[in-house]
């Protein structure tokens, strides 16, 4: 594994104009995306991921051969394993850090909500305790979630809203490692940037995630159970597919570390702190989801409408992205029936090598 480091970019020798990223999480849905994109533009890229069997492991497999055959080594690991941390950090002179390793799903943390602890909380800590005493440290942007917006009803959502009513224990994580990120800015100066995600999809997509097991069941001719509000209200979700997302990390870690910012000024800090979101403005209903899908497969729905459970989920989303428009460039452009075309067409080609 050292020589593959040692090959990708030796400590001391990274001139200044490309980045040297470890990206955590690699060989999650998001972690590849924002993997091959970093690649491809020309930076240097190491992986983490520990492989975890949350979904199917063969996706994650398949993702990892992805970023292999494109130069990108991951390395097989746990984000709380801090002599590996260690390792790697000793090795390779990261510029920046995109971490996004984290247990996520809402519904699984009442399952298994020290998995949650374990991965987003300590992991976080783990990996903002190695980088504390780096010297240059490197600029860290991390996976928030809209989730930290909770049972909160104002809609859009700012950054500004309050985020103190998590519904789940996974958006309990999210919001303390928004905390955790001010007290490590505050402390040891660390350059910080959270990116609030709003229900990404897209080719390489999460199975656990609605529009990706409404597919695979409405292609088997299975049920798709689909959940309502209180009197029929349909849920609704700001979908915001990959590709946006990914020029929203990339616009955050091109941006990350070099200037404190108005706010920032205010507000005192030493090293930039900032929260985004990351979203797509443009809310739509489940309902809505499962048409276009039904559209584009071809075949009817068999819908189980049941009343939505207390699981961790929210009745709604909608992000404001004025603050990513102004700070980072960001701004989304696909619609949810492009983006689930592009989806529906990696799934068939997918499923039909599997
Ligand atoms: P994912 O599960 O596909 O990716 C996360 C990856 O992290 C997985 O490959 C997993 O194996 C790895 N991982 C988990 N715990 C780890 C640990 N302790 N050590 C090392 N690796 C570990 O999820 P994703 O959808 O790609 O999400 C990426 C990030 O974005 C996560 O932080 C998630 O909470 C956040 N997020 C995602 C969405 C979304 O809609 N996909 C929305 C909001 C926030």
């Amino acid at each position: 594994k050292n020589d593959v480091l040692n090959s990708v970019t030796p400590r001391g020798s990274i001139s200044d104009h490309h980045k040297v990223v470890l990206v955590t999480g690699a060989a999650g849905f998001v972690g590849t995306h924002v993997s091959l994109a970093l690649k491809r533009r020309g930076d240097s890229v190491v992986g983490l991921d520990n492989f975890n069997r949350y979904y199917d492991p063969k996706l994650k497999r398949s993702r990892q051969d992805l970023l292999l055959n494109e130069g990108v080594y991951v390395v097989e690991g746990d984000i709380n394993d801090m002599e590996l941390l260690n390792r790697l950090f000793d090795t390779v002179r990261f510029t920046h850090v995109m971490h996004l390793a984290a247990q996520a799903g809402v519904r699984y943390a009442m399952k298994n909500p020290s998995s949650y602890i374990h991965s987003n909380i300590a992991g976080f800590v783990s990996l903002l305790e190695v980088c504390k005493s780096l010297n240059p440290k490197p600029a860290i942007v991390w996976a928030s979630s809209s989730s930290v917006y909770g049972l909160n009803t104002k809609l859009p959502f700012s950054e500004e809203d309050r985020t103190d009513q998590p519904a789940s224990v996974y958006a309990a994580t999210k919001k303390a490692d928004e905390e955790i990120a001010h007290s490590y800015n505050h402390i040891y100066g660390l350059s910080l940037t959270g990116l609030r995600f709003f229900t990404v999809y897209g080719p390489w997509g999460r199975p656990d995630m609605a529009y990706f097991e409404f597919t695979k069941n409405i292609l088997k001719g299975k049920k798709i159970t689909v959940f309502q509000g209180p009197g029929g209200v349909s849920v609704g979700r700001d979908f915001t597919y990959i590709d946006d997302v990914v020029k929203g990390c990339v616009a955050a870690l091109d941006t990350a570390g070099k200037s404190i910012g108005r706010e920032g000024k205010r507000k005192g800090l030493k090293a930039p702190l900032r929260v985004f979101n990351i979203g797509n403005t443009s809310p739509e209903s489940v309902e809505k989801l499962v048409g276009i899908l039904e559209r584009l497969l071809k075949k009817k729905a068999m819908r189980d409408v049941q009343e939505m459970p207390k699981n961790g989920d929210v009745m709604f989303t909608h992000a404001n992205i004025s603050l990513a428009a102004r700070e980072l460039g960001y701004m989304p452009t696909t619609d949810l029936e492009t983006g689930l075309k592009k989806f529906v067409e990696w799934y068939v080609d997918w499923i039909q090598k599997d």
